[in-house]
């Protein structure tokens, strides 16, 4: 093992700062041995931080109408060669107590940015799913800040809107007609409405580099959000980026076990990106400082077109499947399935010191 990488991973674990660098050195853990210490002390994170339960989000992909162009994404509003649906309110709603039944405390409801639902519709179905009894997150992109705040007052007790990257030129040249501020102006609306946030980036997007993917990580830090979703970027065929080869999966597992150990608190899927590139990708991620799983609750005969990249698992399956499923797979590696819907329990970081070179940047758009 490399002396500085060993000194660093000291250093983190015992809360004595994070620096970009040392974030960095961090993501460069090289297989063997350096892999295995990072991935030994994000496993003992996660247990000491948020425990052996994995909590089950279960998702309804409610619409893939999207307005956005977004270059890795299927869903992108250019793309003609898919088959375009919309679930009702009352198709949600069943979807919904079907989850219910199936044991999920948690019901999120995720969609490409669809202006057909207006607000009022989402609020409505968001006060229907809360008389189940049940936490409710949303995952339907920017909106004005008075629809947030509707659905919040509707019941909504979280909000998932990833950064995707942290890198703001980056973010321009994937997101045509979209902006880097806007995207963090509606991440400070969230928290400020007192939302639980998550957010999140891809790894492996064409052009990303190891201080993008350490100022991701910093950048979850610094909004200190309540979970964080991460997975590789998979091109799709469909999309301007289809010929770029999708983000290394060991990487990802690197960024996931780093997040862990820099933003302790959060919960961290085990993504379906992940388990799209490997069979037991998921399985790897909960070793690794995962702690959250988010089985499919669409309608199977919606799913296929629920095409955000390419592969995507479990298309072939119905909800109950995903849930006896995902059960065995947990109680395999000695964890257990949460009975309660597993709120944010943000806590005070483990470094006393922290000081990242992004604080001015970030502070300055939370107060603008
Ligand atoms: N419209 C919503 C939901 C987006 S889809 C929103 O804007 O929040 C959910 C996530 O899928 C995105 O945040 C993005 O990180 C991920 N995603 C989209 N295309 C992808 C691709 N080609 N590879 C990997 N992840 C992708």
């Amino acid at each position: 093992m490399r002396r500085e990488f060993a000194a660093t991973l000291a250093r983190v674990t015992a809360g004595r700062g994070v620096e970009k660098e040392d974030v960095v050195m961090l993501l460069t853990a090289q297989p063997g041995e350096e892999e295995e210490a990072l991935y030994r002390q994000a496993d003992a994170f996660r247990s000491r931080y948020v425990g052996e339960e994995v909590h089950l989000r279960g998702v309804i992909e409610f619409s893939n109408h999207c307005r956005r162009r977004c270059r890795y994404c299927g869903l992108r509003a250019d793309n003609n060669r898919l088959d375009r649906y919309r679930m009702t309110p009352e198709e949600i709603l069943a979807s919904a107590r079907r989850g219910v039944e199936l044991g999920y405390k948690t019901i999120v409801l995720q969609s490409g940015e669809d202006p057909w639902y207006t607000a009022d519709i989402l609020a409505e179905t968001v006060a229907a799913i809360k008389e189940l009894g049940v936490a409710v997150t949303l995952c339907v992109g920017e909106r004005p800040r008075e629809d947030y705040e509707l659905w919040r007052r509707a019941g909504a007790d979280r909000y998932l809107l990833k950064h995707e990257t942290a890198n703001p030129k980056l973010y321009a040249r994937l997101h045509p007609d979209m902006s880097w501020e806007k995207r963090l102006a509606c991440l400070r609306w969230l928290k400020e409405l007192g939302y639980q946030v998550g957010s999140g980036n891809m790894v492996g997007l064409p052009g990303q580099t190891l201080e993008d993917l350490a100022a991701d990580i910093l950048l979850l830090r610094e909004l200190e959000v309540e979970m964080a979703g991460i997975g590789p970027f998979i091109p799709h065929p469909n999309t301007p980026l289809g010929d770029h080869p999708a983000g290394s999966l060991d990487l990802t597992y690197r960024v996931l076990a780093v997040t862990r150990l820099v933003v302790p608190w959060a919960h961290l899927p085990a993504t379906t990106a992940v388990g799209t590139l490997s069979p037991n990708g998921r399985q790897m991620a909960l070793r690794r400082g995962a702690n959250v799983v988010m089985p499919n609750l669409t309608p199977g005969k919606y799913r296929p077109n629920y095409q955000i990249y390419p592969g995507k698992i479990c298309i072939n399956e119905e909800p109950d499947d995903c849930r006896h499923c995902l059960e065995g797979m947990i109680r395999s590696l000695g964890r257990v399935v949460a009975r309660h819907p597993g709120h944010g329990l943000r806590r005070s970081p483990p470094t006393k010191n922290w000081k990242p070179r992004i604080r001015v940047e970030v502070s300055k758009l939370l107060q603008s």
